[in-house]
């Protein structure tokens, strides 16, 4: 009898017992291509990604995982690729809202006459936060889930970056002179430990100093900058070596070329996001390899701007992580669609070798991800979908004419692709974008304010 009830109990149990065995998931995605960018460069046709909180915890086969987890929520990506969210590790955000202010001049006069005094009489915290409002939507569209941005107020930047569920690695400007925040050497470094301090830890924002360049930063600016980062184990973001004249005054005025001249001032290192690198000759390209600083190559700013074009199969064969960036959205390229950036890597490279063998379509889209990643120095968490890391996955559709057929996919990417293609983002676990729809920001509300802001910063430069 006793015996009778205790096999009565299991069996009634069992399937409950069954269940139970299965782990539990906050997301899985589903049945899609995914593009793993992981070290041996997997991809797994009808694989899935498997999100508890934040984090990965699964990539694999469908079939092999579907039976191990119970997600509390599932996307079904059959017939679509899945891809680690995109990194944009060089842009000035809140600078969508001088979009188109003033284009085709030399850069002296694009600064002297039109950006410098938009920024005096405009700038202020309320403009970066719509600024930012309007980047954060259009980087999300293009499948960007970490940016890398400097500017001023970068604290209210962080705030909408944060509210709007993006990762982002945001500088405060040091400059030589008042910046539209901060009027003195002093006030940036107070501003900046500040910031420094009130986002250590946070999940999504990394707070950062970015001096802003060589030629406009004294050497204590620029050392006094990196100390305080070095002091918060923060990064640096700095313009490097992006213009002739740039490398000609370092010549001139430091005897060596603006990477030896960081390097000798002690601030390059293995926490510093240089930005442009156009001008390293091959010395150059071997200390930022050693120092293992990171590069960001932003090809439309540099084809927009003339600036030069930087050596980048010569920086990748020597070792240093070279990512991708839009720069702008203001001057020197005007929009933040990273996706234009991967296929223009690759075809600036080949014009400029004449020879399309020169940077290939599986190399650019190695550097808006995982290469990216390290360029930013966050490899270890972000870049590819690998067990352990954080949940920024993207989903990209193959519904379009000019997605079918398919040969190739790294060829797909770079060069037929689009940001509209993207459909769904998703950052640190949390869906941002769902079917194109955007979940975290209101859009509308955005480019109703850019509108706005159109109307009275033309005024403010008296044009129409
Ligand atoms: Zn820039």
């Amino acid at each position: 009898m006793k015996l009778l009830r205790y096999v009565v109990l299991v069996s009634s149990l069992s399937p409950c017992l069954f269940a139970q065995t299965k782990e539990s998931a906050d997301l899985t995605i589903a049945g899609g291509t995914v593009v793993t960018m992981d070290g041996a460069r997997t991809i797994l046709n009808d694989g899935a990604v498997v999100v508890k909180g934040d984090t990965i915890i699964a990539v694999g086969p469908r079939t092999e995982l579907e039976p191990r987890y119970q997600p509390k929520t599932s996307i079904d990506a059959r017939g679509k690729l899945v891809l680690p969210g995109f990194i944009n590790g060089h842009t000035h955000v809140p600078m969508t809202l001088f979009r188109g202010l003033h284009d085709d001049v030399m850069l002296d006069e694009w600064l002297r006459r039109y950006i410098f005094p938009a920024e005096a009489k405009n700038v202020n915290e309320e403009f970066v936060r719509w600024g930012t409002h309007l980047a954060a939507a259009e980087q999300i569209r293009s499948g960007i889930t970490t940016f890398a941005d400097m500017y001023y107020f970068e604290d209210a930047i962080a705030e909408e970056t944060k509210a709007a569920g993006m990762r982002g690695i945001l500088g405060e400007t040091f400059i030589d002179f008042p910046a539209p925040d901060n009027k003195n050497e002093g006030e940036m470094l107070g501003y900046t430990e500040k910031f420094l301090r009130k986002w250590q830890n946070d999940p999504l924002i990394h707070a950062a100093p970015a001096p802003h360049s060589i030629y406009t930063c004294s050497q204590k600016t620029l050392q006094d900058a990196a100390a305080l980062a070095r002091r918060y184990h923060a990064p640096i973001l700095i313009h490097v070596a992006e213009m002739k004249k740039e490398w000609d005054d370092s010549e001139k005025k430091n005897g060596m070329s603006p990477v030896q001249y960081l390097d000798k001032i002690g601030v390059l290192g293995p926490d510093v996001i240089a930005a442009h690198c156009i001008y390293v000759d091959e010395k150059d390209r071997s200390t930022l390899a050693q120092r293992q600083t990171g590069c960001v190559h932003n090809p439309s700013s540099n084809m927009m701007l003339a600036s030069g074009v930087a050596p980048v199969p010569e920086m990748r064969a020597a070792g240093v992580a070279v990512g991708l960036g839009t720069d702008g959205p203001a001057g020197s390229n005007n929009d933040l669609d990273i996706m234009e950036e991967i296929d223009l890597a690759a075809k600036l490279a080949k014009i400029t070798k004449m020879d399309p063998r020169a940077l290939n379509a599986k190399a650019v889209v190695e550097m808006a991800t995982i290469d990216g990643a390290e360029a930013v120095h966050m490899e270890r968490e972000i870049g590819s979908l690998e067990k352990g890391k954080k949940a920024d996955v993207i989903i990209i559709s193959l519904d379009e004419p000019n997605a079918v057929p398919m040969y190739d996919i790294y060829a797909q990417l770079a060069y037929a692709l689009k940001a509209s293609d993207v459909q769904t983002v998703v950052i640190g676990g949390r869906v941002v974008m769902r079917d194109r729809k955007l979940l975290t920001l209101n859009e509308e509300q955005a480019m109703a304010r850019a509108r706005e802001y159109k109307k009275t910063i033309a005024a403010s430069l008296g044009i129409p």
